[in-house]
């Protein structure tokens, strides 16, 4: 065990001196080139675009796109990887403020009150797939406080360019949305922000599937191994990660919908053009050499910061009741999200079939689940489907719940 990387820039140069990284030649376009080539790099190198599109900021891709990458980060062997992380989610490490001066993400800053600021030409971002709308910050943190209890939550949302102060939101019904209801009933806007360019564990705490009212910022802390130090934005209350590259600071407005979409998501499908929420800029702050991150949709960047939260959440899930599974995968063919293996230290028959109703039972998202034997690797495809054709007969292994919940 080492110990974790906490910084971005640090975690970068870590990369860039075993060649996990690659230096992408100056000025590819923003639109579509860039995520082509960080597509190609996928799990291979992260990719830094210098001057993308022209734009004096760089860009940076992919650099958590493999398990092993993201355990390194954490200074874990990859198979604690899911102990480590929910064992940070159950001891959150409350953060650290920081004054204003200390906090490099506010170096520089653009208020956006006077009229003349752009965030379109302020910051450069991509256009992703053929078919999205348009530009889309995909790694964005977005931090929000309840508006009943001052607790922070952070999600990462996608988000759509809207016009030079205007950016349209995708919102699940999970707590970012509920805190923003309880705004919007009372015809209040909500306060903002949204970070990009944060260290790989922050980035994956703020996925962490844990209740309303545990700030990720403090398991991101938990992950550090040291409070998480972070400043008070400079229009509203909202607290931003001080090491960030760059925060945008806004309000979700009340009864205010444009259209948002399409945009290609992670299972590789576009979703529909729907009239969603909507955040007015009122300031960007970044440092003085800031990186942009994007996430390009459904590559390995993508699919890990959801898939390992989830398998963290499901093991725990399912060893409340059987203490005999040993591990949980989320397939990457199965997008990370609809198919689980788990690797099950057999005591009784007929035992798989009840660990496979858990996993039903642990999230609503779970389409397909294989139940397999403490001796197949369940990160290796080729050894699930092994144990599939030799071990399973479909006429009395094969269990169909009908008419449940899905995607
Ligand atoms: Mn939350």
């Amino acid at each position: 065990m080492t110990a974790p990387h906490t910084s971005l820039r640090s975690w970068l140069r870590h990369l860039a001196a075993s060649d996990r990284l690659a230096a992408i030649r100056p000025g590819v376009a923003l639109e579509h080139e860039l995520a082509a080539i960080a597509k190609r790099l996928d799990g291979r190198q992260a990719a830094l675009f210098p001057r993308p599109g022209g734009h004096s900021i760089p860009v940076v891709s992919g650099f958590m796109s493999r398990r092993a990458w993201i355990a390194e980060a954490m200074g874990v062997p990859e198979a604690r990887l899911l102990s480590q992380f929910r064992a940070a989610a159950e001891n959150p490490l409350p953060w650290r403020e920081v004054d204003p001066a200390a906090a490099p993400v506010q170096q520089i800053v653009h208020r956006f009150d006077g009229g003349a600021a752009d965030i379109r030409t302020l910051l450069p971002v991509p256009t992703h797939s053929e078919h999205d709308h348009g530009a889309y910050i995909t790694a964005g943190l977005v931090i929000a406080r309840n508006p009943k209890t001052g607790v922070q939550n952070v999600s990462i949302n996608r988000i759509q360019i809207h016009g030079p102060d205007r950016l349209g939101i995708l919102i699940l019904p999970r707590h970012l949305h509920a805190f923003f209801a309880a705004a919007e009933a009372k015809g209040e806007p909500l306060e903002v922000a949204i970070a990009i360019g944060v260290d790989p564990l922050t980035a994956l705490a703020s996925q962490a599937i844990v209740p309303i009212d545990c700030d990720e910022l403090e398991i991101a802390g938990a992950l550090h191994g040291a409070p998480l130090p972070v400043a008070k934005c400079l229009t509203n209350d909202v607290r931003v990660p001080a090491e960030a590259e760059i925060v945008i600071e806004g309000r979700l407005l009340p009864r205010v919908r444009e259209l948002e979409g399409p945009f290609g998501e992670f299972p590789k499908y576009y979703s529909a053009r729907e009239e969603r929420e909507v955040i007015a800029v009122d300031a960007v702050t970044h440092r003085r050499d800031p990186l942009f991150h994007t996430i390009v949709p459904a590559e390995m960047e993508h699919l890990l910061l959801g898939a390992i939260p989830r398998e963290a959440t499901m093991l725990a899930h399912l060893q409340r009741s059987f203490p005999n599974v040993t591990d949980v995968h989320l397939t990457v063919g199965g997008v990370a999200r609809y198919h689980l293996v788990v690797q099950l230290r057999k005591t009784r028959e007929g035992q798989a079939k009840n660990v496979m109703l858990g996993a039903f039972a642990g999230h609503y998202d779970i389409k397909q689940v294989i139940v397999v034997d403490e001796d197949v690797d369940i990160h290796d495809a080729n050894e699930v489907e092994w144990a599939v054709s030799t071990r399973f007969q479909a006429d009395r292994d094969l269990v169909v719940i009908a008419g449940a919940q899905g995607s």
